[in-house]
């Protein structure tokens, strides 16, 4: 068997295509969906990762604006400066790209948000929602997997789903929309004893770790879904998941691949949750 490829950049042009359009909708009403994306510091990642934000914002039609500060900023002002975008009408979403320089408490920042212009989905606020099932934004790495599972159609009810990793911003409201749609879900991290025992159960297993390798074809169940977050470098220096691809797509019944999996998912999620946080208005 060979596994189907979920292809990340095809589905996201697809569902970006649709941002478009309800984006010319409500610009005919006079409201410009808008994303700020503040960036504190000059980490490199963090400049890449704002810079392709900004574009696809602009690329979809929505009003985009790069809000960046030197590392020297103080907490105090960086808090100042969300109070402002909190009460900006122009702006429909805050994003604050992380990491934050360590004299910032980051979760003080995110709680800083106001809950209806979270569209990371990081905020306590957004978290308890996606808990109990009420409105609110879904993290976007999730919400994308959640997204290209619809996109062929699985149903998730009655399936067993194994989440490998728990941070708070993949692992969990992962294992919560899996929940949501009635799948029975396991999660596994770094002090799960057996994680083959777990993973070879498993109808879809979604792998967030951030190591090469940690799900290989021996681990996985023929015919299974299988979603790869992870984003590392082989010893060549190219992007790969945490999943053995090469050996696993002859066992999976799907794949993601990476790249073009998973990574161009994330950044369409937060052109959805930003479009629909102006819907909202
Ligand atoms: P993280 O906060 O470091 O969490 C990693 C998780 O993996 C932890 O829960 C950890 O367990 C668990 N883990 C570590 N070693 C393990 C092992 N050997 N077996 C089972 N579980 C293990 O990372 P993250 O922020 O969730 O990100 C995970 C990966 O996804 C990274 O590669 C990141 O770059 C990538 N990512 C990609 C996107 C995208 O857009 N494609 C977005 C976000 C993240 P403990 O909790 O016990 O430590």
């Amino acid at each position: 068997m060979t596994a189907q490829k979920i292809d990340g950049n095809a589905l996201s042009q697809k569902l970006r295509a649709d941002v478009t359009t309800r984006t010319a909708t409500l610009k005919a009403k006079g409201i410009t969906p808008g994303l700020a994306v503040v960036l504190v510091g000059e980490n490199p990642a963090s400049q890449v990762y704002v810079r392709n934000k900004v574009k696809a914002c602009q690329d979809s039609g929505l009003h985009s604006v790069l809000d960046k500060h030197p590392d020297t900023l103080s907490e105090v002002a960086l808090l100042a400066r969300i109070d402002a975008l909190n009460h900006d009408a122009s702006i429909h979403g805050i994003l604050v790209q992380l990491p934050l320089p360590p004299h910032i408490d980051s979760q003080k920042v995110i709680e800083a948000i106001s809950p209806a212009k979270d569209v990371d989905g990081f905020h306590i606020a957004s978290a308890g929602a996606l808990m109990t099932g009420m409105p609110g934004f879904w993290p976007c790495t999730p919400y994308g997997c959640m997204k290209m599972l619809e996109s062929i159609g699985y149903n998730l009810k009655g399936k067993h789903a194994v989440v490998i990793g728990r941070s708070n911003i993949v692992g969990k409201p992962m294992a919560l929309m899996l929940l949501q749609k009635n799948a029975t879900v396991t999660i596994c991290h770094s002090a799960t004893p057996d994680l083959k025992a777990m993973t070879l159960q498993a109808d879809v297993i979604v792998a967030a770790v951030g190591k090469r390798n940690v799900l290989t074809a021996d681990m996985v169940k023929p015919g299974a879904v299988v979603i790869d977050v992870g984003m590392n470098r082989n010893e060549e220096g190219k992007l790969c998941g945490d999943v053995d691809f090469v050996g696993v797509e002859k066992v999976a019944g799907y794949i993601t691949p990476v790249p073009g999996g998973v990574g161009p998912m994330t950044i369409t999620m937060l052109l959805v949750n930003t479009l629909e946080a102006a819907e909202r208005v």
